[in-house]
């Protein structure tokens, strides 16, 4: 079982931002920017491709969401990234042009600031 099904169960605790039949959307716990958010089909697959299309559909419908929702709350353009090389499970990280974005770099925040985050996120 992948660390994304576990979150999905509720068997790992995680900062939801929303949940729906086929798909699940978390904050990323080593945030690229502010709300970095993951959005895995509840379906375990390894890659975006090996979803059947209803699933896929499912699956972007929700990034489209969080997208707009992203755009809403922080006022800067939402960006896409498909990696995929430390879980196998898919997934789409959804983040945003914010200032303080450096390549390679995660920021560091506090429990409680990832709490207002999603808080503020969540749909
Ligand atoms: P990748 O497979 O390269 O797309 O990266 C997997 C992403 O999952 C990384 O950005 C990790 O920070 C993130 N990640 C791994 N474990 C957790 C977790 N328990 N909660 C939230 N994000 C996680």
């Amino acid at each position: 079982m992948t660390i994304f099904e576990k979150i999905i169960n509720g068997e790992i605790p995680c900062y939801k931002i929303y949940e729906d039949e086929k798909t699940f959307a978390f904050l990323d716990i080593n945030p690229e920017t502010t709300g970095h958010t993951l959005v895995v089909p509840k379906t375990p697959v390894d890659k975006l491709y090996d979803l059947k299309d209803e699933d896929y559909l499912a699956l972007f419908t929700t990034v489209k969401k969080v997208m707009q929702r992203m755009e809403t709350v922080f006022g800067s353009r939402a960006l896409l990234k498909v990696v995929g090389t430390d879980v196998p499970h898919a997934h789409v990280h959804v983040t945003h042009l914010d200032p303080s974005w450096e390549y390679g770099k995660s920021l560091t925040l506090s429990p409680e600031e990832m709490q207002s985050i999603a808080d503020r996120l969540k749909f």
